[in-house]
């Protein structure tokens, strides 16, 4: 028999071992049900070999840089020297620990893990080329699918990620030098988490964009917090300016041009062009002819409140299946499919999914803000308090930024928060549990915060709200 002409069964079968892929498989697997992963590239996804994590890495690397070297105030007298090979290294260090933890935590929980590229043959079936000459291919049946095939950057006209100068989000995170001029196409998170990145590593960057502000979707108040620091650090913003070509430059550089929507050209010089303009969902490779499944016009599957397609028993969890394109929303929805799978009442919520924006200082929403909620038609209470009136900011030596907590006049229901300050990621949490379990304003004043601590911000915002805040003026 040759390889070609296996066919397997199983009753769970996942394609993709991303955050949405793998936690998926881990709790089909955890309820009992024989589940298959099929994974083309790397276990981990995107999250993990080229997106949240080693962006995070490379963050804190080039903070602890810039923070030693700018600390004279403090008494620090440093000049920190970047081994951008040695740091690119220790990320990657991280980045396999955690890969091969994914492989183990699948296989302990018992999920038959195939390394591959699957394609549906028909609604109940997929082929699965294993790649590589000789390697052939096998079918796997199953009774239920998950499609977790995430998401890939988009690539512009004229700038093709083949070419050397032209950095995708991956390449910027795997670079061994660090360069002295980078333009970078896009303010969305990506872009300006990687600017802030090698502005603080000492590159000169550029940040083309065509809207006309960075960070869309945020209020301006909390983008504005993250635009002036970053204009500090020495970022130049273009916006209203689209990329339009790059060429070789006489220095051995290149020169970015970009055009505005009059049709008005501009040059920047540069010796790297990173394109950060956002991602679509992976659904052509998939074969969903065979199972007449088409994704919406935006390229995504959608799904219902059980994370089902079209089709009752495919079922379609993180980048692919929309926004947020975020990791924990994908963890979420992997779990539901696999729970709905298994029999039990899950479904999916998206009152309290948070945000954040690793920037500097960094940005985390949950909920609603003040204008959703008057949307919404509730009488918002806006609570408030700036980073500056916090001992532990202080002390911290990062005071820009501010809580905002956003309830239901009425009820004192917590409808969600907006947060630009340091550890804004790690705080948000405690509003991401206000929202999710129904709590008021009270509950968060009345809840002994430890002294001093960042997360005093959030009892002090919600104390504002109800007039009653002890360190900073009430409204
Ligand atoms: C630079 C960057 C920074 C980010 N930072 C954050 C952050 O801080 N926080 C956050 O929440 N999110 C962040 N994200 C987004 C996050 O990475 C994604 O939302 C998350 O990875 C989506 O998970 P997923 O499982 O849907 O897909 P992916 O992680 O894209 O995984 C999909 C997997 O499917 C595999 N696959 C695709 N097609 C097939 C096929 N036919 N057969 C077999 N396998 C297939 C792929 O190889 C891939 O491994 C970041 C992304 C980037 C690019």
């Amino acid at each position: 028999m040759v390889v070609g002409d296996i066919s397997t069964g199983t009753d769970v079968l996942i394609i993709g071992g991303g955050p949405g892929g793998y936690v998926a498989a881990i709790r089909a697997a955890q309820r009992g049900l024989d589940t298959t992963l099929v994974e083309k590239d790397e276990y981990g996804g995107v999250c993990l070999n080229r997106g949240c994590i080693p962006s995070k890495a490379l963050i804190t690397g080039a903070d602890l840089a810039h923070e030693a070297g700018n600390a004279e105030e403090m008494g620090i007298h440093a000049n920190p020297a970047v081994d951008m090979a040695q740091m690119v290294d220790w990320k990657d260090g991280i980045v396999d620990r955690l890969t091969g933890g994914v492989e183990k935590l699948c296989k302990a929980n018992g999920v038959n893990l195939i390394k591959g590229t699957a394609t549906f043959k028909d609604e109940n079936s997929v082929r699965v080329a294993h790649g590589g000459e000789g390697q052939g291919s096998e079918s796997i049946e199953f009774d239920s699918c998950i499609v977790a095939t995430g998401s890939r950057p988009i690539e512009i006209p004229n700038f093709s990620y083949a070419d050397d100068p032209v950095l995708g989000s991956r390449d910027a995170l795997d670079m061994d030098t660090i360069p002295e001029r980078l333009v970078v196409v896009g303010a969305g998170y990506i872009g300006m988490e990687l600017s802030t990145v090698y502005a603080k590593l000492g590159t000169e960057v550029t940040v083309v964009e065509m809207l006309d502000d960075a960070l869309p979707g945020y209020e301006d108040d909390v983008a504005n917090v993250v635009k002036r620091r970053a204009k500090d650090l020495g970022i130049d913003f273009h916006f209203g300016e689209g990329a339009s070509e790059w060429r070789d430059s006489s220095d051995g550089g290149i020169t970015v041009v970009t055009e505005t929507e009059d049709g008005e050209e501009s040059t920047y010089p540069a010796d790297k062009v990173l394109v950060a303009v956002g991602r679509s969902p992976v659904t052509d490779t998939l074969g969903l002819d065979a199972i007449d499944l088409e994704p919406n016009d935006r390229g995504f599957l959608e799904t219902d409140d059980y994370a089902r397609t079209d089709i009752d028993h495919i079922f379609a969890v993180g980048d692919v299946a929309g926004e947020p394109m975020l990791a924990h929303k994908a963890f979420k929805e992997g779990i539901v499919a696999a729970e709905v799978i298994a029999g039990e009442p899950a479904a999916l919520d998206y009152q309290a999914v948070p945000a954040a924006v690793f920037t500097d200082p960094e940005i985390a929403t949950v909920g609603m803000t003040k204008a959703e909620a008057e949307e919404a038609g509730f009488e918002p209470l806006v609570g408030q308090m700036p980073f500056n009136a916090s001992g532990r900011a202080m002390t911290t030596n990062h005071t820009e930024g501010f809580c905002r907590i956003v309830a239901d006049e009425d009820s004192g229901f917590i409808l969600g928060a907006q947060i630009v300050g340091p550890e804004a990621s790690e705080l948000i949490a405690e509003v991401a549990l206000a929202v999710e379990m129904g709590a008021t304003l009270e509950d968060v004043a009345a809840t002994i915060h430890t002294h001093p601590t960042l997360a005093e911000v959030v009892q002090e915002a919600a104390e504002n709200a109800e007039g009653q805040a002890i360190h900073t003026l009430n409204r």
